[in-house]
């Protein structure tokens, strides 16, 4: 007996002695991505153009890569339609005859004319609120009054035709929109019409907000409402505000103090950041060389903080600034060939794993022969349900290490020692709300 009491105190001695000499021993970190994978590419879509899904998402399938596709819901038969919501149109019309257009009226009629039922009608909404928001205030409000001229004097008709600014028609349903989901892509919102947001009034804007999300949650379910982008990449504050009620992310703006976003016109290098996380947009339009396009993806081969979200547009001569379909087999490929160091996820995928990874608060303990790793979030475990990555340094002496997950009791898994210039260390994949892993050696 006293024997078997001495040889216990000199195994705990042997494992506080070595704990004592591994100075990371226990120490646990989430992985700055999935995998402890190098950076993470998203693969995005704008307008819900016809060729995105019948010539690149196959090419996408082949690989097992997913994409985000931001849709236009109003173009499917079956959605709400694009509509003005307000007073009628003839009163604000007759307005226009002894009333100029200025900041009392402007959000108004700029709201109205977008679903007078014309691409001229459009164009001008369209080509205001593109005035607008570069603080061109007063030559918005012109183009405005030229546009109400021409719809009293009868130039601009209005018809019950639906008209998307710039967009082609599109032929794809909700029922194959739920088959693309179906195969791992994200499917999300661009709103109704395609609206300038930041020139709509409020009830307006709501409208291709909440319209819209509300047919992808019908249509597709509420996983896809995570996610949207507003037309035209607008960072308007005011459209933010609202829309940031409305949707959890948003591709256009998502202020975080460890996130740098550097937008598609931004001519900052992502390596000149500190910052934690670099979201950092392309668009890859039809005049960027393929070498261009490659080097974006080798910069995050290089660097470890690198979110590059791709934005694509036409495809095979369909929708704006297309790209060839030679052109994106061989840049997936590219990518696809790299996917060991690379994490290609969803738009909602990685918005989900940084804010998982940002929230989490991760506490370990030694044990006599264990080391448990609690975990905590405050976030919502049903929609933030991407796993974790954790790495914990465990004890040089170990053989082989399993993992048991206290939640699901069978689970028992053995993971690779690896090592790195702090220690022995174990990688491992946890979800938020499992609460308490233990890491043992395997005893044979
Ligand atoms: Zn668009």
């Amino acid at each position: 007996m006293k024997n078997k009491i001495s040889l216990l105190l000199i195994a705990i001695c042997c494992f506080s002695c070595n704990t004592k000499m591994e100075e990371n021993l226990g120490q646990t970190l989430i992985t700055k991505w999935p995998g402890d994978k190098q950076s993470a590419i998203s693969i995005t879509y704008d307008d819900g153009i016809i060729n995105q899904f019948t010539v690149a998402r196959p090419i996408m399938n082949k690989l097992g890569l997913p994409g985000t596709f931001y849709i236009i819901t109003g173009k499917m038969k079956e959605s709400g339609k694009g509509q003005f919501i307000g007073r009628p149109a003839d009163e604000i019309i007759e307005e226009t005859i002894s009333s100029r257009t200025n900041a009392d009226n402007f959000f108004e009629r700029a709201s109205m004319i977008a679903y007078t039922g014309t691409t001229e009608a459009v164009e001008y909404h369209s080509n205001a609120g593109s005035l607008f928001e570069s603080g061109k205030i007063t030559e918005a409000y012109e183009l405005i009054d030229e546009g109400f001229e021409q719809l009293r004097n009868g130039k601009l008709k209005t018809t019950n035709d639906i008209v998307f600014h710039n967009n082609a028609v599109d032929t794809t349903t909700w029922a194959e929109y739920k088959k693309y989901a179906a195969e791992g892509h994200e499917i999300a919102s661009h709103t109704v019409t395609h609206a300038r947001l930041a020139v709509l009034d409020e009830a307006n804007l709501l409208y291709e907000l909440e319209q819209s999300k509300a047919d992808i949650q019908h249509f597709l379910g509420e996983k896809y409402t995570f996610s949207a982008e507003c037309p035209y990449g607008t960072e308007n504050e005011r459209v933010m505000e609202y829309a940031h009620k409305i949707y959890p992310a948003l591709r256009n703006r998502m202020p975080e103090p460890y996130l740098e976003e550097l937008n598609r016109s931004s001519k900052r290098h992502p390596t000149d950041s500190e910052k934690e996380y670099v979201q950092w947009q392309r668009g890859p339009l039809t005049n960027v060389s393929m070498d261009v396009m490659k080097s974006w993806v080798d910069t995050c081969m290089e660097n470890d903080n690198i979110w590059l979200v791709l934005v694509f547009h036409g495809v095979n001569g369909i929708g704006w600034e297309p790209k060839s379909e030679a052109e994106l087999e061989e840049y997936f490929n590219y990518i696809n060939e790299r996917k060991n160091e690379l994490w290609v996820a969803t738009f909602a995928d990685v918005t989900k794993y940084i804010r998982e990874r940002k929230d989490a608060v991760i506490h370990s303990e030694i044990l006599k022969d264990a080391i448990a790793v609690t975990i905590s979030s405050k976030l919502d475990p049903k929609v933030y349900d991407i796993p974790m990555t954790l790495k914990t340094y465990v004890p040089k002496a170990w053989k082989s290490v399993i993992q048991n997950n206290k939640s699901t009791q069978d689970s028992q898994l053995e993971l690779k020692i690896q090592n790195d210039t702090l220690g022995h260390y174990v990688i491992y994949s946890v979800l938020s709300n499992e609460h308490e892993i233990i890491l043992q050696e395997l005893k044979e």
